[in-house]
């Protein structure tokens, strides 16, 4: 039996021919698996949508109850069968309810990692390696040049800043799901105490967060409009990356633009978006976090779905690994 019986790419997505299901499609399917709930991976539309409770939840807050025909639930750990392939899903360490799925079949085994990170986040339970024939992985940072520093260092960073200018307001981008609940988390656990204030857009995904026990402390709305904007001096106010181009982001006081991503790695990038202080906080893998963890599940075959592909599969080559570069599209990185 071929990998490619059990999954394989096609235009909607990894399918399964043995299981006809598609993992993370991109159109409207009769059956999905979903990884997370990042808008690149989980899309409304689908027939029946498996997935961890938390994702179907995120995926329920950010479209609407009707998103999909039909739910169905599946906790971490648990194995189901779909039309004789094995099932499970394991944790993926990339944002609150991430998980990788593995499927099995006839001996093969084919880990789909979605998106994953190996640094401890707060918000989430750590990547589990598991043993595969096959590997599939991201490779959104899948260069020797994306090396992310540790993202303490980089919330230490803030905090010198909020100290050395504290009558600017500290207007922070950061990924609705995920990244914006990280940063608060890391804040937090660096003994920060303020109010943190947030966009509007923010408020369901915190809400949430907080009720599936992840600590956020003291959050306020930041409306500028019914606000002094005197309010935010000092203080630390979040929005999502677009929220940098309404109206809103112009009426706090001098306001000092943070960005919290991966991509701040890439000096023209911070430079483009005008971002004073970049902070490099990523929930993908690194260069390193991707080697290592290659090296440590050591599957026979690695498979690379997007992003920096054909570096990775050298690397992959290089070290007596098969891996190809899958090229799917559809996958823009929704919460890097
Ligand atoms: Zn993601």
């Amino acid at each position: 039996m071929k990998p490619e019986d059990l999954l394989c790419p096609s235009p909607a997505g990894l399918y399964s021919p043995i299981g006809d299901f598609y993992v993370d499609p991109v159109r409207p399917v009769a059956r999905a698996l979903v990884t997370h709930g990042h808008s690149d991976h989980a899309r409304a539309g689908h027939g029946a949508v498996l997935a961890t409770r938390q994702t179907l939840d995120i995926m329920r807050l950010r479209y609407g109850p009707g998103f999909c025909g039909s739910e169905q639930p599946i906790e971490i750990g648990k194995e189901i069968e779909l039309n004789g392939v094995r099932v499970g899903f394991h944790p993926a360490g990339h944002v609150l309810g991430s998980a990788q799925i593995a499927l099995e079949y006839d001996g093969m085994r084919i880990v789909v990692s979605g998106d994953y990170k190996r640094r401890p986040d707060p918000t989430c339970s750590p990547f589990e390696p598991l043993r595969c024939d096959v590997f599939i992985t991201e490779a959104t940072f899948g260069l020797p040049v994306f090396n992310h520093p540790d993202p303490n260092a980089e919330i230490a960073r803030l905090l010198t800043s909020l100290e050395q200018f504290p009558d600017r307001t500290h207007l922070v981008g950061a990924y609705a799901l995920g990244k914006a609940q990280r940063l608060i988390a890391l804040l937090r656990a660096e003994g920060y105490r303020r109010p943190i204030f947030i966009h509007g857009a923010l408020t369901q995904l915190c809400d949430y967060y907080s009720s599936e026990g992840v600590e956020l402390g003291d959050l306020r709305p930041a409306t500028a409009e019914s606000t002094d904007p005197a309010t935010f001096r000092g203080e630390v106010v979040i929005g999502p990356p677009s929220s940098f181009n309404e109206r809103w982001a112009r009426r706090f006081a001098d306001p000092l633009a943070i960005f919290a991503s991966g991509w701040m790695m890439v000096r023209q990038r911070a430079k483009q978006r005008g971002v004073e202080l970049p902070l490099v906080i990523s929930d993908h893998a690194d260069w390193r976090e991707l080697t290592a963890t290659l090296q440590e599940i050591a599957p026979s075959q690695v498979w690379v779905t997007h992003g920096r592909e054909e570096a990775l599969v050298r690397w992959c080559k290089l070290a007596g690994v098969a891996a190809r570069p899958l090229h799917m599209v559809g996958y823009e990185d929704e919460g890097d």
